[in-house]
């Protein structure tokens, strides 16, 4: 393959299926991107420069490789499907800019291929994350690059339509999960573009939108206990159609007094739920649990 040689279209993807005996894998998420524009929105959405070091995450054939090869200073692969690894390297063989790292992304320690590439290369200024993401793991690779705290500026993927408008909730608002919770804790959402299920060859069930997480470095709320913090968002929308203080009270530490004492002093209305609270109000709920309010009383 030339540098010319366009990876989105279908006619491409059947030619390549019957050159190298490779056939879709529905079990792992292969739907292949077919739209150039929508190619071109992932990419100019991320942020992408000269400096960048891309990590993607399932490049399948590798169309968003090419392009993000063609801005980036470097771009590491991760795939899982072993027999996608020589149709990537022989589609990507015009880019000595490019890596592919055959493994599983949950269980590939991303921290340590990004300090390894920067003690190499003092010209990476930047890191982020792109992908069209498989997805029966979505949820678990967003959980996972933001809990893990991996080193990046940006994660830019494409995920089924749900998931993202769940993620890129405003939290406090109908539409908002646990997840939302999360996400807006790591990181700032913002939606980069719509894609309906036919830029995709196989066409998927679903639409999916792109969404950009612009990781928070210093600007993240100040918590003196994360686990607690996300106990309490978990606790709250386990049974989200129930009162902040019931749902509340099934966290194991405290009781419902205590609860209540807590969202007292807080002025948090103790029958409000979970969806209406913002992030800064699941901060004061689980600061006072942990550290505040009981901090000197003895716990069975
Ligand atoms: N980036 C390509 C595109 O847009 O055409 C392919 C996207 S396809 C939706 C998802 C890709 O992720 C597939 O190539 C699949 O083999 C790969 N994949 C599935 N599970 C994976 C995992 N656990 N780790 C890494 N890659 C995975």
């Amino acid at each position: 393959m030339t540098k010319e040689d366009n990876l989105y279209s279908p006619n491409t993807i059947n030619r390549i299926k019957k050159m190298y005996g490779f056939n879709l894998s529905k079990g792992l998420g292969q739907n292949f991107l077919i739209d150039k524009n929508i190619v071109d929105e992932i990419i100019y959405g991320s942020k992408i420069d000269d400096e960048t070091l891309v990590i993607e995450i399932g490049p399948g054939i590798g169309v968003l490789t090419k392009e993000a090869a063609e801005i980036a200073n470097k771009v590491i692969a991760i795939e899982l499907d072993s027999k996608l690894i020589p149709i990537l390297k022989d589609n990507l063989s015009a880019y000595n800019n490019v890596e592919i790292i055959n493994n599983d992304v949950l269980k590939t320690d991303i921290n340590k291929i990004i300090a390894d590439e920067k003690i190499k290369n003092d010209k990476i200024g930047n890191v982020r994350v792109i992908g069209n993401l498989p997805y029966y793991i979505t949820t678990p690779i967003v959980m996972m690059l933001l809990e893990e705290e991996i080193d990046v500026d940006s994660i830019t993927v494409m995920m089924q339509r749900e998931v993202a408008e769940r993620m890129s909730a405003k939290p406090g608002t109908k539409k908002c999960g646990a997840i939302t919770y999360a996400v807006n804790y790591y990181s700032e959402v913002i939606n980069v573009c719509k894609a309906s299920k036919h830029v995709f060859y196989p066409s998927p069930k679903v639409d999916s939108t792109v969404i950009r997480m612009d990781i928070k470095k210093d600007n993240r709320i100040n918590l003196q206990d994360e686990e607690l913090f996300f106990q309490c968002i978990k606790a709250g929308f386990g049974q989200r159609r129930k009162t902040l203080l019931n749902s509340l009270s099934n966290l194991e530490k405290f009781s419902k007094e205590d609860i209540r004492k807590g969202l007292n002093k807080l002025k948090i209305d103790e029958n409000r739920r979970a969806e209406t609270l913002s992030l800064e109000e699941f901060a004061s709920i689980s600061e006072y649990l942990g550290t505040k309010g009981f901090s000197s009383i003895e716990r069975i």
